[in-house]
């Protein structure tokens, strides 16, 4: 018998990780890489936010905590809510986790009975559907095209909703696409919700803050307020505040429900750490000016991509309004040959090819579900875009 358990047989480690680790092995080789497969800013964590990390630590606060987080913490966070999303929760419905990660497992792993059904929209973020599986849940797919603007319609929702789904994840900016819902997108995903009162609703609002063109960014919770009660509102510090490092994320729903999610918590990680919680209350309680400038950086660098990418032979690539990810299709270069000799017959095919004869490395549209399409990360220089986006024009080139 083996030791590993049998849910396991369909969990995969992160495709995600795994582009990196190989552009690594490449690097270490001596290769030229350019890492474009990470979800991860590269500005630095702001240096009041350092500041506050550093003093708690100065300070002796290097101790165990409460499970669902310092009183401090909790209070910030439903500041947060009350003030930039105008919801409205009590210090005891927040869930401090060990990063947005962690917070949607511990929601998985606190409501998924086996058979229980998720509603996925793909293209989707690579850690979903694992999660759901580990719960012993069935994750239900939802495709939604680059005709769609990859946004979730009602008519799909709809159709993929049975007696047995549990939860919709919905996550706006997204990961991979960049694509950001509108209060109107969100208002029609609510219309068909309230028929059907027995499904919840994650917001993955990870990007909330990670927006461009004055796109406005609105969470389900306040467009519809009569699903108030069975939203789980996810957040975290990892992108907008650039601290993937510490790993602190939030949520905020019902009570019964954060209850459970803590309970879990208390049996695994306990807490994230003391001097990253004393961290966050100075991110989500300081000063937000710095996202001004670093978000016009990204919007830059997101036109540049775009721009050089609308350039190459074989592709096409939306625009999108957040996050710092550009999805583009790869269809126009199905069925050719790389200058490599290699056939081109899926995206991980293309990837691959790509990385081994142009060392780019991006992550193929297999790892989030829908192809044929490659995810781009633009959180990286402005110089390494350029040469980055002159390869994949070279190598689109070279297809024949
Ligand atoms: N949700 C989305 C959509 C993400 O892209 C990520 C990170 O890549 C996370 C959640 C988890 O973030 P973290 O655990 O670093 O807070």
């Amino acid at each position: 018998m083996s030791i590993i358990a049998q849910r396991m047989s369909s969990i995969k480690p992160s495709p995600t990780m795994a582009v990196t680790a190989k552009a690594a092995e490449l690097k270490a080789q001596g290769i030229d890489v350019i890492g474009l497969g990470a979800g991860e800013p590269d500005f630095d964590t702001p240096d009041h936010i350092k500041e506050a990390g550093k003093a708690a630590i100065d300070a002796g606060k290097t101790k165990y905590t409460p499970t669902n987080g310092i009183p401090e913490l909790r209070k910030a966070v439903v500041d947060k809510f009350q003030r930039e999303n105008g919801l409205a929760y009590d210090m005891n419905q927040v869930h401090i986790g060990v990063g947005g990660k962690q917070v949607l497992f511990n929601a998985i792993m606190a409501t998924v009975n086996p058979g229980d059904e998720v509603i996925i929209p793909a293209p989707y973020w690579v850690s979903y559907p694992d999660m759901v599986l580990i719960a012993e849940g069935t994750p239900v797919f939802v495709e939604c095209t680059e005709e769609e603007e990859f946004k979730l319609s009602p008519e799909k929702l709809e159709a993929a909703i049975t007696d047995n789904t549990k939860w919709l994840i919905l996550n706006s900016p997204s990961n991979p696409t960049g694509a950001a819902y509108t209060a109107g997108d969100l208002q029609a995903v609510a219309d068909v919700l309230l028929r059907h009162p027995h499904v919840w609703v994650m917001t993955d609002d990870m990007y909330e803050h990670l927006v461009y063109d004055g796109f406005e960014f609105k969470t389900l919770a306040q467009v519809e307020p009569r699903l108030f009660g069975r939203i789980l509102t996810i957040n975290g510090v990892s992108k907008a505040f650039a601290m993937t490092g510490w790993r602190m994320g939030y949520a905020c729903g019902p009570l019964n429900l954060i209850k459970a999610m803590n309970n879990i918590q208390s049996q695994s990680a306990s807490h994230t750490s003391s001097m990253t919680q004393a961290a966050c209350v100075e991110a989500l309680n300081g000063p937000m000016d710095f996202l001004a400038e670093r978000n016009a950086v990204y919007k830059e660098r997101r036109d540049l991509v775009v721009g050089m990418l609308g350039q190459a032979e074989g592709l096409n690539c939306l625009t999108p309004k957040g996050a710092f990810y550009v999805y583009p299709s790869i269809a126009g270069c199905i069925g050719k040959t790389s200058k490599g000799g290699r056939k081109i017959e899926t995206d991980s095919d293309f990837v691959t090819a790509l990385l081994e004869e142009e060392a780019v490395a991006s992550v193929q549209g297999e790892a989030f579900g829908l192809s044929p399409h490659f995810r781009i990360s633009y959180a990286t220089s402005t110089d390494a875009l350029i040469e980055a986006c002159t390869r994949i024009q070279r190598f689109c080139s070279n297809l024949s």
